[in-house]
């Protein structure tokens, strides 16, 4: 985690100081959180939803990051409690499926998921002007507050990952 720490700092002032944007790749959503002002997050090789950080986090849209977000341990969790986790394995993008990627294992999918590959729309999104909140689902979320689907909010990811550097 120190590493991990020093790492994203060089980083940040490199960024910093050459006055240029990074893309930043993870599967660690604390660190995402921590240091990222937008986020595309990626399923079977498609962009299935993006937003500025603080809004995916906080509001959700799509059933994948909805799931990923479900999976974050939290403090307050007792000692040994098993974790979320997503049923079923990613398709064989070798031979894609006919419809939306994540059909086969999400708890939201209908006839039409299987059928037809959902587009990435910002009018299914909840983003302010400028600031688009885009979904690839035929039934996005509705988006409910953190505390309304008992996840951690932005905050509290960074506060784990503060809690393990202190360590
Ligand atoms: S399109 Fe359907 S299967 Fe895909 S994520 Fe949305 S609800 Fe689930």
């Amino acid at each position: 985690m120190t590493v991990q720490k020093q790492i994203l700092e060089l980083l940040e002032s490199l960024r910093s100081e050459m006055h240029m944007a990074g893309i930043l790749i993870s599967h660690d959503l604390g660190v995402v959180a921590g240091q990222t002002d937008r986020v595309a997050v990626m399923y079977a090789g498609r962009i299935v939803e993006t937003a500025p950080t603080q809004q995916l986090f906080a509001r959700p849209r799509h059933p994948y990051t909805e799931a990923l977000l479900a999976a974050v341990p939290r403090l307050e969790q007792e000692p040994h409690t098993r974790l979320e986790s997503i049923d079923g394995g990613l398709p064989d993008m070798t031979r894609p499926p006919e419809g939306c990627a994540f059909a086969s294992r999400c708890k939201y999918a209908q006839q039409k998921c299987r059928e037809v590959v959902p587009g990435l729309d910002a009018s299914s999104g909840t983003g302010a002007v400028g600031h688009p909140h885009e979904v690839a689902c035929h039934f996005p979320l509705g988006g409910l507050s953190v505390a309304e689907l008992g996840m951690p909010r932005v905050g509290d990811v960074d506060d784990r990952v503060l809690e393990v550097e202190k360590i």
